[in-house]
């Protein structure tokens, strides 16, 4: 059953105050709080079996792989993939989805469309805009709809007048919280022969995913928004087609002989992971996934869902705030501006009474320019928040109003 007080206290950095005040965090979609068991098992690592992983013979190097390889195991069977060979750990999504970019160069040719909603992150966008600078791609938008989700039926429409060869959307939009309709268009790509790449940096702390049961092809996530450390993230492929991509870095361990005669290449996962990777934030991330399934996830969604509606039912009735989107499907943030006042002043003062919201354009400028805005605030919550703190929050905000425009 989830516990909130027992949650609450197996994350010391909540307890802290900010300016005097009892810390509210709300920049969870930044990144998320960690569990003391996240970080132990990173200072666990490096007291006890610090080691270069893969190619040791002694024990330390034994442990290190063990664990390294174990927790590639753990983070894929979370995400419902069970072949270690279709995890492929790297810095974060933003890394991941640039390997996709960079590797499916060959697969693509001039002229080709990649279709990119208009609300995704600018990891998921700029990436694909190098592309088309490089090969004569073209990169064109899937328009949000007036709720703030992507429109399934524009992006069908331009697959009946482009060639369109990759469909790249974010599972949950970052700056709106709208939680895009992923399987329709995983189904639009299968169904016009594309490429599916799907952002899961927005989802994967907030819901559970089987990217098998959603078939993608490609799912990036980053696990320092799954109550992880920072500098790890994953993408998650099929094998089929992550066999067939060229290598993108080239190193150590992702070799399998090198020669000035010829180079071959390891086989998957480590064909894409070239250099020592970053075991200590690995192992933290399986044993952040190991906490997830420990707390009862599926009854922490719950909780936040909970979470999240009030807030959002709250900010909605106000007079003086607007807010960015409805999407019927809602996921942690709720994204607004008062009105009269610029964000960076409502997140100033937010501060100034202990709340950390995140201010600005939330690495996603397409968005702010769609709704002719120069920012939002963006208030985001975790399952570790309480409808106590958006009570509190609430109040601060009313504060700030009358602050700012009285
Ligand atoms: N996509 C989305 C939707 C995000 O919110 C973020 C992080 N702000 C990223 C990609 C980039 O992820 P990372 O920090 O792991 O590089």
């Amino acid at each position: 059953m989830f516990d909130l007080a027992r949650v609450r206290s197996d994350f010391p950095i909540l307890a802290r105050e900010v300016h005097g005040q009892p810390l509210v965090y709300f920049d969870n979609a930044a990144t998320s709080q960690k569990p003391t068991r996240v970080i132990e098992s990173i200072s666990d690592y490096y007291d006890r079996y610090n080691s270069n992983v893969h190619r040791g013979v002694h024990t330390l190097s034994g442990e290190a792989t063990d664990a390294y390889e174990g927790a590639r195991v753990r983070i894929g069977r979370w995400f419902g993939v069970e072949d270690p060979g279709e995890v492929i750990l790297l810095r974060g999504a933003t890394e991941a989805l640039n390997l996709v970019a960079n590797t499916l160069v060959d697969s693509l040719k001039p002229g080709d469309v990649i279709l990119v909603g208009e609300t995704e992150h600018h990891a998921n966008i700029v990436p694909w805009q190098q592309l088309e600078a490089r090969i004569g791609v073209r990169v064109i938008p899937i328009p949000v709809d007036p709720s703030g989700a992507l429109s399934l039926e524009s992006a069908k429409t331009l697959c009946s007048e482009h060639p369109v060869a990759v469909i790249a959307v974010g599972h949950v939009s970052n700056a709106i919280g709208a939680l895009n309709d992923v399987q329709g268009f995983v189904t639009l790509a299968q169904e016009n022969q594309a490429y599916s790449v799907i952002d899961g940096a927005q989802a994967a702390p907030h819901m559970m995913v089987n990217v098998k049961e959603l078939n993608a092809d490609f799912y990036a996530v980053s696990a320092h928004k799954c109550c992880g450390p920072t500098g790890i993230g994953v993408l998650l492929g099929r094998r089929d087609l992550l066999e067939r991509l060229p290598p993108w870095q080239g190193g150590g361990d992702m070799i399998d002989r090198v020669s000035f005669s010829g180079t071959t290449y390891n086989e998957l996962p480590w064909k894409f992971e070239a250099g020592t990777p970053n075991i200590a934030d690995t192992i933290g991330f399986a044993t952040a996934l190991d906490y997830l399934e420990s707390i009862d996830f599926k009854g922490a969604v719950e909780h936040e869902h909970r979470v999240h509606s009030h807030l959002t039912e709250a900010m909605l009735s106000r007079d003086k705030v607007d807010v960015l989107g409805h999407p019927n499907h809602w996921v942690s943030v709720c994204s607004f501006n008062v009105k009269g006042a610029h964000p960076t002043d409502v997140g100033t003062l937010l501060d100034q009474l202990g709340i950390a919201v995140r201010t600005g354009h939330h690495c996603a400028m397409p968005t702010m320019e769609h709704f002719g805005l120069p920012g939002t605030a963006r208030a985001s919550v975790a399952f570790y928040n309480s409808i106590e703190e958006v009570d509190h929050f609430l109040e601060a905000l009313d504060r700030v109003i009358g602050m700012l425009t009285d």
